[in-house]
């Protein structure tokens, strides 16, 4: 007979409500069918950096057998939060729920480093939440690349000298070259549209910035689909890289700015929340439960989550126009982990590519294996990022595409730094791309087709 050792202090284990649940905990039987899904176990082979591994150290804090310190933390900080456990687990474990309220904890800990806890005051709670500063900071991007500052840095090497991780950050960052998306846009695009459903777009902190091309083909797309779609001026930072770093509180916040900020369902027609970046989207349908202690918002919170819906599963849902302009390409499409694990949408987004003439979709191996991205751990965690980056960009460049497909900027910034690093003989496009703006595309060459 085994007798198990004391729990080491049970009243001080866990220092916030946001603890994971010790019922969720317990869901998990130990079978191991998520081991061969995850990606840091694939990489760094051991057990503790498995969902199964990870959820035992959960347990041991839980029940006091084991103690909190830098090593354990660190096992939760080499997780992807990927969620590809998730899938793949039998007993249905809601692993990401479990990290991100361990998370949540580590934060409130404020046991990381002081230049990290520095870094995280000045960007994610000083610049990601305001988006005039957001604005300002992309002015200054557009400006070093425009400049060919960038370009001058980069040949130097005098970043990698600097800090490696400040290299990685400038490898990542994205192509400011197209004008910044306005909200108003969206009003302005929409206005003509005969209109069987509305929708509130929501545009996030980077997209408009990076990828502002993605929400004025989401904005038409939907136009010629009867969506009227308008995008809220007073909208802020969905939060998901708050809530998945553990700032819980800061992720709150967040979530109340948007949902005073999104227009009420107005009762007579159709009112979804739109979102085309999966990390947000995961987020936001989480509303409920992040808020689900608040008095005051809890009902909104649920309500507001229930609308939200991906850009593609709407596209489906309503049964969308076929496009009719051909685009000769094969691209190969990579599942966002918080649109395939989180949110469950497969097929929507390959529907929308098969739906397009001429487009071929030559499929990888394992599209829905995590692609290294991961919110900030690429900068964070960069050495896993790139062992897990090599082994996607594999599996890209042996499907032949020209083209990669994603639904994430994350994952789309991760790809084009793998395709710059691993595509030696420049046989795909540099610049990965959305399966809505590849929809948009096709409907404009449809209509020029038309017109000639
Ligand atoms: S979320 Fe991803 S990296 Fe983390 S344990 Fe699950 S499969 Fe592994
Ligand atoms: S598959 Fe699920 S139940 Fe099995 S070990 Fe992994 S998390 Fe636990």
């Amino acid at each position: 007979m085994s007798i198990a050792p004391p729990p080491i202090n049970n009243e001080t284990i866990w220092l916030t409500e946001d603890r994971p649940d010790a019922g969720e905990l317990g869901l998990c039987v130990h079978c191991g069918f998520c081991l061969n899904a995850c990606p840091t176990y694939h990489d760094l082979g051991v057990e503790t950096d498995s969902p199964r591994g990870r959820i035992a150290l959960m347990r041991g804090l839980d029940n006091g057998r084991i103690e909190w310190s830098p090593r354990v933390q660190q096992h939760f900080d080499q997780c992807l939060q990927c969620r590809a456990c998730e899938t793949a687990c039998p007993s249905k474990v809601p692993y990401g729920r479990l990290m991100e309220a361990t998370r949540a904890e580590a934060f409130a800990r404020n046991n990381w480093p002081r230049r990290q806890r520095l870094i995280w005051r000045l960007i994610m709670r000083g610049l990601f939440p305001y988006p005039r500063r957001m604005r300002l900071a992309g002015y200054g991007l557009k400006l070093y690349q425009r400049t060919g500052i960038q370009a001058l840095v980069r040949k130097s090497g005098l970043l990698e000298r600097l800090s490696p991780k400040l290299a990685d950050l400038d490898v990542l960052s994205p192509v400011a070259d197209r004008p910044f998306y306005a909200n108003r846009e969206a009003a302005e695009i929409s206005a003509s549209t005969p209109v069987r459903a509305r929708a509130s777009l929501i545009t996030g902190c980077m997209m408009p910035l990076a990828y502002p091309e993605t929400h004025r083909a989401t904005v038409r797309v939907f136009a010629r689909n009867g969506v009227a779609v308008d995008a809220p001026e007073a909208q802020v930072c969905c939060g998901a890289l708050h809530a998945h770093g553990g700032d819980v509180e800061a992720a709150r916040e967040l979530a109340r700015r948007n949902i005073d900020a999104i227009t009420p369902e107005d009762g007579d027609l159709p009112n979804a929340i739109l979102i085309n970046a999966a990390g947000c989207g995961s987020h936001l349908k989480e509303y409920g439960h992040l808020l689900r202690n608040d008095s005051e918002y809890s009902e909104r919170a649920a309500a507001f989550a229930a609308r939200v819906r991906d850009v593609h599963e709407y596209l489906v849902e309503i049964g969308f126009n076929p496009p009719g302009g051909e685009i000769q390409r094969t691209v190969t499409y990579q599942d966002s982990c918080h649109l395939s694990h989180a949110q469950n949408v497969r097929s929507a987004p390959r529907d929308v590519l098969r739906s397009i003439p001429g487009l071929a979709l030559s499929e990888m191996r394992t599209p829905d294996k995590c692609c290294g991205s991961a919110g900030i751990y690429s900068v964070v965690q960069s050495d896993i990022s790139k062992r897990v980056l090599a082994e996607k960009m594999e599996d890209v460049l042996s499907t032949g595409a020209e083209q990669v497909c994603t639904a994430n900027p994350g994952c789309m910034l991760q790809l084009d730094a793998g395709i710059a690093h691993y595509d030696d003989e420049g046989r795909m496009m540099p610049r990965s791309t959305h399966a809505i703006e590849l929809l948009d595309e096709s409907y404009r060459l449809g209509d020029a087709a038309t017109n000639r």
